[in-house]
């Protein structure tokens, strides 16, 4: 996979997270926060961590924000120094910029200053979090529109043993097993013949009707 290059404004429990798996993932990471301890809890995590303030559009400059793939505005509480960061890494001509919002009106600021993607951690988190308390199966989704979804379901035990013939979810609610996920590897595009068991993930595509109408009919 290519290694990309992000630089993260803010590390924070959001941005130190983040910068976290996305080294774990292979990737280059600066680190910048104003807050000097913050910086030295990730030197060693990070590919390089510097303390600096995020606003000054020379500080940005001097550690050529400009090259990286990605820019992360992770600061939340000051909205201010938030969107002056966001602002400048836009104007650096960074060629993604992603900002975290903590209300909706701080999003709004964000989309009409042109950020690419706008993340709202604590409201997205919660609505995932229901998805999967009210669906026991679910262990993870993708909207890919308003309609339409890719959903990781565990393979319960009244499903353990049968083909996907058997199951037949395309034929009963629409909705289509695209890969089986098992201990030893995963099956794309899995054929009616191929068999589930207890540790299997099944990962469904589908409408968010079909889908749940699926998640129902194994719930036990
Ligand atoms: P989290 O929930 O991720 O912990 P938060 O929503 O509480 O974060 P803040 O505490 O406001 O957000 O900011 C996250 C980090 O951003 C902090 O470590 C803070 O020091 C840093 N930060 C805030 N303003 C600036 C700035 N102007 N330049 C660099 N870093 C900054």
């Amino acid at each position: 996979m290519k290694v990309n290059q992000f630089v993260i404004i803010g590390l924070g429990r959001f941005g130190s997270s983040l910068g976290t798996e996305l080294m774990r993932l292979g990737n280059e990471v600066l680190g910048v926060d104003r807050d000097e301890e913050k910086v030295q809890d990730l030197s060693h995590i990070l590919t390089h961590a510097v303390v600096a303030d995020a606003t000054e559009e020379e500080v940005l400059r001097s550690i050529g924000a400009r090259n990286f793939d990605c820019g992360i505005v992770a600061i939340g509480d000051d909205v201010q120094a938030s969107i002056l960061a966001t602002i400048l890494l836009k104007d650096l001509g960074v060629k993604k910029v992603v900002a975290k919002a903590v209300s909706d009106l701080h999003g709004r600021v964000l989309e009409r200053i042109g950020v690419d993607r706008i993340i709202y951690p604590e409201r997205d988190m919660g609505i995932r979090v229901a998805h999967q308390l009210v669906s026991p199966n679910l262990l993870d989704y993708i909207e890919l529109s308003q309609q339409y979804t890719i959903a990781e379901l565990a393979v319960p035990q009244c499903l353990s043993g049968k083909s996907l013939d058997d199951v037949n979810p395309r034929g009963r609610f629409g909705c289509s097993i695209v890969a089986i996920n098992k201990p030893k590897g995963i099956i794309i595009a899995p054929v009616a013949k191929d068999v589930l068991t207890i540790d299997d993930v099944m990962v469904v595509i589908g409408t968010n009707v079909q889908i749940e109408q699926f998640q129902d009919s194994i719930r036990q």
